[in-house]
């Protein structure tokens, strides 16, 4: 039997006149995500996202990427039969018999969206009801608890039918390339990738940047952080990352600065140089994965502190959230195993004893001004290294 998937999206149709903007786009994604996997074609009817995939063993693979794709609420493989009741009795048998076992709970749902069927939804659920019923042996109907759902749906060019209960859920969220472009902050850690995968639900697109602190951090550390920004990439398509070297500032900061500042100081630092980045590559926004009081550096003061540098907003989706509630994300989103890999980070090689809590900014610029500031910058800049990241 020919199968098709149908892809429901969710939010992008309360855009009133965007949609059909947003349905391109979600589309060009669609056919990104999947065209180094097998051919298909895309088109959408009716709020429906239909694929066709050539090669039907490619089938699974397909669902697996559609299920990284931001925008889309839930994927659906379907049997795709003729506009004729008999056609859908007999494909609806076919098509969802490996769930309609003995003592099985069903019901049958339609829909027909196209109403020159000479059926109405309620003719066709009780005739296919009747079917299968007849049809499997030791089936009960129930319609208000049921275990299988068997959903017939009568649209333009065919009619679909699918089992409820093997629906996949989506991403959810707007597609990427609806909301213009931010630049993540990336460490090594389990927050950030869990922040740059936030904002990314919601249709922005991902630049990244790492602080990088050869020698003091080996090559691992960096290989490490291309590969959850290889994740990431499974989720927004390609990433850009540009890897900064820190040492000197981070060592210029060490000689120079009381070891209290040391971290606030370096992470001003990092704020700007992302800035500067982001400015670069039209980005609009900076992302973080700070989350109040999960560290010295993290309390309000010392977020005012790090945070009245910049210019542009900083994003900061893990905000609210416990440690224990972004590990769940990460490991939903695939990037924890790879984050606790135990290489260093540039800021735990030069983490102070007794790092401040509650800074002052005065304080703080004071002992950061005998640094040349602008100077570790520029040079900073100058040495930038950035790596196309394609997904993993
Ligand atoms: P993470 O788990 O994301 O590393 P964290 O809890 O370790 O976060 P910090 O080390 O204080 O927190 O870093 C706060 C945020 O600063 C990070 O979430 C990240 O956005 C950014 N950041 C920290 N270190 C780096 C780095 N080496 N390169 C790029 N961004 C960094
Ligand atoms: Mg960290």
């Amino acid at each position: 039997m020919k199968e098709i998937i149908l892809v429901k999206y969710g939010e992008i149709i309360l855009k009133g006149g965007n949609r059909a903007k947003f349905e391109q786009i979600l589309m060009r994604n669609i056919r990104n995500a999947v065209k180094n996997i097998a051919e298909v074609s895309v088109q959408t009817v009716q709020a429906t996202i239909y694929i066709e995939v050539k090669q039907e063993e490619k089938m699974d693979l397909v669902v697996e990427r559609l299920e990284k794709i931001f925008g889309i609420v839930s994927i659906t493989r379907a049997g795709v039969v003729e506009k004729d009741i008999e056609a859908i009795k007999a494909g609806a048998y076919e098509y969802c018999k490996d769930m309609l076992l003995p003592g099985k709970k069903f019901k049958v749902e339609a829909k027909r969206a196209d109403k020159r069927f000479p059926k109405t939804s309620v003719e066709i659920a009780i005739e296919v009801g009747g079917h299968l019923h007849e049809t499997c042996d030791g089936l009960v109907v129930d319609v208000h608890e049921p275990e299988v759902t068997v959903k017939v749906e009568v649209r333009d060019f065919a009619a679909y039918v699918y089992c409820e209960q093997k629906k996949k859920k989506g991403q959810g969220g707007m597609p990427i390339g609806t909301g213009s472009k931010a630049t993540l902050l990336l460490s090594g850690g389990i927050d950030s990738p869990v922040a740059g995968h936030m904002i990314a639900k919601r249709g922005v697109e991902i630049d990244a940047v790492n602080f990088f602190s050869f020698p003091y951090t080996s090559d691992r550390a960096k290989e490490k952080v291309i590969e959850l920004a290889g994740i990431l990439a499974q989720y927004t398509s390609v990433i850009r990352l540009h890897i900064v070297p820190f040492t000197e500032i981070q060592l210029a900061i060490r000689d120079n600065c009381p070891e209290e500042h040391m971290t606030l100081i370096m992470r001003r630092f990092m704020m700007k140089i992302a800035e500067r980045i982001a400015q670069k590559n039209r980005s609009m926004a900076l992302i973080t994965g700070e989350s109040v009081g999960q560290v010295a550096s993290q309390t309000i003061a010392a977020l005012n502190v790090t945070n009245s540098v910049v210019e542009m907003p900083v994003l900061r989706p893990l905000i609210g959230m416990d440690k224990d509630e972004i590990v769940i994300r990460s490991r939903e989103i695939g990037t924890f195993e790879t984050s606790i890999l135990p290489y260093e980070d540039c800021c735990t090689v030069f983490t102070p004893k007794h790092p401040t809590t509650q800074p002052k900014l005065a304080t703080i610029m004071k002992t950061e001004s005998v640094l040349p500031i602008e100077e570790l910058i520029e040079k900073a800049l100058e040495g930038v290294e950035t790596v196309t990241v394609y997904p993993s």
